[in-house]
């Protein structure tokens, strides 16, 4: 059996136990964590949060238009009450999570350890979660169900499809840095509670490539010549394979908090082929007018039911999974 099976049998039969018995957790191990909540707790509400750019091992990894709209002062979107709260469930999640992977028996020899790395003169820190048999580093993640569903679970390689958040870059750094063979991920669904365990890519082709790419998003972003561009394209609208004549933000841009800095004209609302109900919201950056005739019901507008809202409020339903 692979070795994340191993473990993650160990995890959830230490899990089910918890439900009918005591399966005992040392006192260290919840005094440890009631030390990382403190630090977590202070982090939220006693620390002025920093404007300054700072490029770190959790970011790096993020896509380079994005790093270069930080660098750049442009404005972001500010975040409301809801992302506060989401952040500090995350942070809580996956505090807890790594206690109960010790106390589950496997042989966490390291905690958040906090590493640089040095990418060609260039230094950078970051604090990796878990080293586990003092040759492997694990990171901790707490994450949505359409994340765990879509991104974690769906995939045979974890982020073929894209990973727009840096985790691969994130876990491969802390692998170089502290000269550990890159683990992979503990994941925490935050809605149904489920985990998983996926084993990061132990080849050499794959750690080159993530960690080239943290070098090459450190020189584009130190680099005072480097100007702002797009790294992503704005996508056309297809309703039963037809194009609608609109075109709306992919997966990457609407997530990005400098969305509507780097698109003018950005309509939020929802989606203008839909028929549901509760359609999903959409941030568009095209309107073809006859679309909203074509395929909103005269009807519903009428009744002032349905009718879409059109709407360029920012910040709404943009929130990145932690
Ligand atoms: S909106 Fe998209 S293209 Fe623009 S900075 Fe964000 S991720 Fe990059």
């Amino acid at each position: 059996m692979q070795q994340e099976q191993v473990m993650l049998q160990k995890v959830q039969h230490y899990l089910k136990e918890a439900n009918v018995s005591a399966p005992g957790m040392d006192q260290q191990l919840i005094d440890d964590a009631a030390e990382r909540l403190k630090t977590v707790m202070n982090s939220a509400f006693n620390e002025t949060r920093s404007t300054k750019f700072r490029l770190s091992m959790s970011s790096a990894g993020k896509p380079t238009c994005q790093l270069l709209m930080k660098r750049d002062g442009a404005p972001e979107e500010s975040p409301g009450a809801a992302f506060r709260m989401k952040m500090l469930i995350g942070d809580i999640t996956e505090l807890v999570l790594g206690a109960v992977i010790q106390a589950a028996g496997i042989n966490v020899t390291d905690s958040n350890l906090k590493v640089k790395i040095d990418s060609d003169g260039i230094k950078m820190s970051g604090e990796l979660d878990l080293i586990i048999d003092d040759e492997s580093v694990w990171d901790v993640k707490s994450c949505s169900r359409w994340a765990f569903d879509n991104k974690w679970k769906a995939k045979d390689d974890v982020f073929e499809a894209g990973d727009d958040f840096g985790y691969l870059e994130q876990l491969y750094g802390y692998s170089e840095a502290s000269e550990k063979r890159p683990g992979g991920w503990f994941v925490v669904n935050k809605e149904t509670g489920e985990l998983l365990i996926r084993a990061a890519k132990q080849d050499k082709e794959t750690m080159q490539r993530y960690l080239g790419n943290i070098s090459d998003n450190l020189f584009k972003v130190i680099d005072p010549s480097t100007k702002f561009e797009r790294s992503f394209t704005d996508e056309e609208e297809t309703f039963r394979k037809k194009p609608t004549g609109n075109r709306k933000l992919g997966f990457a841009c609407s997530f990005c908090n400098f969305k509507y800095s780097c698109w003018d004209g950005l309509t939020y609302r929802r989606s203008i082929p839909s028929a549901a109900k509760s359609p999903k919201m959409e941030y568009y950056t095209h309107i073809n007018p006859e679309s909203i005739t074509q395929y909103e019901s005269p009807v519903s507008e009428g009744k002032g039911k349905g009718t879409p809202k059109a709407s360029s409020e920012k910040g709404k339903g943009a929130s990145p999974t932690t």
